[in-house]
């Protein structure tokens, strides 16, 4: 059967405050619209795909799918339809413009639909004429009326997504009989004036993006990296991660040396793009010799926080080939987890040697290297 694909990109947005369509938000280096059409342009069941959108955008969508047709090595019909007054009688010009024997209506906003939730769903429309993706809500619902307010029973509910999959006939027949009504989805016009659709298991990463803190995971995740190195000496204590250590040497340095926490700070400041903290705590300023780099990691947590950003998590590899440091990991990432604000599930040290080679292995130094994940708060 040949497949054809309604996106429903017509609608203003307006709940998730973007300043704009939030369809043309960018996630990374593509828009969300970008992301949504691509995850169907590049199926190879897919025959063609109509983008229903608000006639005042649609030089930003050419743009858009132009672009589309450029990322993947296949060409099918790809082209816009006007969109309607509300989401039902643009659903309705949509379908007119089709040509397949089904038709899959799939949410703009829903960008992380899968490969195989599109596969599922052709496969059941093929087998018994419609696939309606629904999972149980994680949350109690409560229902209001105006006579109060109380739970509803949580296992007959279902949240229903999209892609909704359609024999086009059948839909269209439905959508025939609409009037003026309107209807929040295409299985509620089916339901009602054809038949019930039949339910197939959704995905909890199928998310419609809908509020402003929807897109805080899609676009401002920030990762950095940090990398220090310090002399081993005699005389010196010994202090990784703001734990003290017993050895016989400890790390030379104008600070304390605790060459973990200095990566582990320079990783953080990389990913808020922020000055590193030679320029912060420059080894030249009298008030940071002997400087407990727990505190000045504190500093830099807080200089990150201001930024609008916490860690999601942080990863760091010592490289020493002396003293075993496994008896105090769990010491170092609880001290760690305390000052960063995270738990200690969201830290992770490694230790190596480097099998006697270099200066790490002759024991002249101990390096290290970090990288954080950074969020919007
Ligand atoms: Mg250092």
């Amino acid at each position: 059967m040949k497949v054809s694909v309604l996106i429903a990109a017509a609608g203003k947005g307006e709940r998730a405050c973007q300043g704009q369509n939030k369809l043309f938000t960018k996630m990374g280096a593509y828009t969300v619209l970008h992301q949504t059409v691509g995850a169907f342009y590049s199926h190879e069941r897919i025959d063609e795909i109509a983008v229903a959108v608000n006639p005042a955008e649609k030089e930003k969508v050419n743009e858009i799918l132009q672009g589309i047709r450029e990322s993947f090595h296949r060409s099918i019909p790809l082209f816009i339809v006007e969109g309607g007054e509300t989401r039902t009688q643009t659903v309705k010009n949509g379908l007119a413009a089709l040509h397949g024997d089904i038709v899959m209506i799939h949410d703009g906003a829903r960008p992380f639909v899968s490969e195989n939730l599109i596969s599922r769903c052709i496969l059941q429309t093929e087998r018994v004429g419609s696939a309606l993706p629904a999972i149980p809500p994680t949350d109690t619902i409560w229902g209001s009326s105006p006579t109060g307010i109380s739970p509803l029973n949580r296992n007959s509910l279902l949240a229903v997504q999209t892609p909704q999959c359609f024999l086009l006939n059948d839909i269209r027949n439905a959508y025939a009989c609409v009037g003026a009504e309107s209807y929040t989805d295409d299985a509620a016009v089916y339901c009602k004036f054809f038949n019930t659709p039949h339910l197939i298991k959704g995905e909890e990463d199928n998310k419609k993006l809908t509020y402003p803190q929807d897109f805080c995971f899609a676009q401002n995740g920030r990762v950095g990296v940090g990398y220090d190195t310090h002399r081993l000496v005699e005389n010196r204590k010994l202090i990784l991660g703001g734990v003290e250590i017993p050895h016989t040497k400890g790390l030379l340095g104008h600070s304390d040396a605790d060459v973990l926490c200095h990566a582990i700070m320079d990783a953080l400041l990389s990913a808020a793009a922020l000055p590193d903290i030679g320029h912060l705590f420059p080894d030249t300023d009298p008030k940071y010799e002997g400087a407990d780099s727990a505190k000045l990691l504190s500093e830099v947590v807080r200089l990150v926080e201001e930024q609008g950003y916490r860690a999601v998590n942080v990863s760091a590899v010592i490289c020493a080939q002396k003293p075993k440091l496994a008896p105090y990991l769990d010491k170092i990432i609880h001290n760690l987890a305390n000052l960063i604000h995270i738990s200690t599930n969201q830290v992770g040290i490694t230790c190596t040697t480097t099998e006697g080679l270099g200066f790490i292995g002759r024991e002249e130094g101990i390096a290290c290297h970090a990288s954080v994940l950074l969020a919007r708060t």
